[in-house]
């Protein structure tokens, strides 16, 4: 089957100009160079994908360093592995030499050897995945599809090419549910057999390389469709114990879509996912995904908070109070339990410190009340905290009455 006319329908102009050079450039090295994998997959399901993979019989550094001279595009290589990226615009290309890969044990990382098309294509994770357009003129468009991902693409299928794929990395298993939801489809019976038998396998990856593959699941559209079925299948407890992913999860994310930011999504979701765990539970899911210090500590932070809450669900609190309760916390924390809240009082009252008391400032500031006569020390920062206090809680609203009561304040003052 040729995917030319794919090829030229789907991608963008400046993406085929590249992918045009790259086809003269291989063959001008006696290379031949394939797209394969997500953006081959994509392309057959007619979804935009600029995330590039190319794989290159003959070598892979050579290819992208002809490609850097004679393109706009930035070059990084790893020659330890034999791969190359470049990234131009909007979008990336990473290049890799076909290689074949074996597996000393579960989970290690695997050998590399050098390797032809079809050793390549074996090491991939399912068939829709293992797929290649060639970009060789003599056969340009022509799709290599030795596992039957089409047909698989087309009974909306996610398969596994061998019975060993989860043992021999188990990362697998959070990527077969990750494409399965993402894209409408169903593990093929025998594929979710072995993977329910192989969920254990878990336990022999490494914790960085788990959170990798839960952060894709939650820079996905919906990640609480793959949080509910990695529940259903069981895998969830394999991370942790107390994770789970009911109808609490899926509206909570989806309240977290309507109320904040593309950027801020996966770390609120992280947030929301351990909102029901115990502190202590808490720190052996950030031991067991070994998070980064930052992202623990939001997470420990929106703990917290939520045993404050009934503090600021009191009717009676000041903004000023408010201000200074909240002013500890990260606001992704805050934005949690704005989403968590079950009290709906508190929820307004840590919406109004994002939204308002953080960014208030009084106009006066150490300096104007120097020249307002106030001594240098322990004074000064009294009366600046006052003068805060008084702006939060709308005693004062001009700069005008910053300066009056600030007078008022003067130890000196007559
Ligand atoms: P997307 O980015 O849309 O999730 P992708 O297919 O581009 O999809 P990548 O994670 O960029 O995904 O991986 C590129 C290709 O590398 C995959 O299509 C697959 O063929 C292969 N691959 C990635 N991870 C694994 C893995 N753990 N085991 C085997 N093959 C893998």
């Amino acid at each position: 089957m040729n995917l030319a006319p794919q090829v030229e329908r789907y991608l963008p102009h400046q993406v085929l100009e590249l992918v045009g050079t790259i086809s003269r450039e291989a063959d001008r090295l006696g290379q031949r160079a394939y797209l394969v994998g997500g953006v081959v997959r994509d392309l057959l399901l007619g979804h935009p994908n600029f995330d590039l993979d190319l794989v290159v019989e003959g070598d892979a550094l050579e290819l992208a360093e002809r490609l850097a001279g004679t393109t706009q595009a930035k070059l990084a290589t790893h020659p330890r592995f034999g791969t190359a990226k470049l990234s131009c615009g909007d979008f990336t290309l990473d290049l890799a030499t076909a290689r074949g890969e074996t597996y000393a044990r579960p989970g290690a990382l695997p050998t590399v050897t050098p390797g032809t098309l079809s050793d390549d294509l074996l090491r991939r994770d399912f068939s829709i995945n293992a797929m290649t357009i060639s970009l060789a003129p003599d056969d340009y468009g022509e799709l290599v599809d030795p596992y039957q991902g089409k047909v698989d693409l087309e009974h909306g299928l996610v398969r596994v090419l061998h019975s060993r794929s989860f043992c021999d990395d188990a990362t697998r298993i959070l990527r077969a549910v990750r494409y399965e939801q993402r894209l409408g489809f169903s593990l093929e019976p025998e594929t979710a057999r072995l993977l329910e038998r192989d969920i254990p396998m878990l336990r022999t990856i490494s914790a960085d390389r788990t959170r990798h593959e839960l952060e894709l699941i939650l820079r996905e559209k919906h990640p609480e469709h793959a949080i509910r079925r990695l529940g259903e299948l069981g895998v969830l407890p394999e991370i942790h114990p107390a994770l789970k992913g009911n109808g609490w999860i899926a509206g909570s994310f989806d309240k977290a879509r309507q109320l904040s930011r593309a950027g801020q999504l996966p770390s609120l979701y992280l947030c929301l996912l351990v909102y029901h765990l115990s502190e202590q539970q808490n720190e052996r899911f950030i031991e067991r995904l070994n998070l980064p210090n930052s992202l623990a500590d939001v997470l420990r932070h929106t703990l917290r908070l939520k045993t404050g809450l009934p503090f600021l669900n009191r009717p009676s609190i000041r903004r000023s109070e408010i201000y200074r309760f909240l002013r500890e916390f990260r606001p992704v924390a805050i934005q949690s339990n704005v989403i968590a809240s079950e009290f709906r009082s508190a929820s307004l009252k840590l919406e109004l410190f994002l939204t308002t008391l953080r960014y208030v400032k009084t106009s006066v500031d150490g300096e104007r009340l120097r020249e307002l006569g106030f001594p240098a020390g322990p004074e000064l920062g009294i009366a600046l905290r006052r003068l805060q206090t008084a702006r939060l809680d709308g005693e004062v609203k001009t700069r005008a009455e910053e300066e009056k009561l600030a007078l008022s304040l003067n130890p000196q003052g007559d």
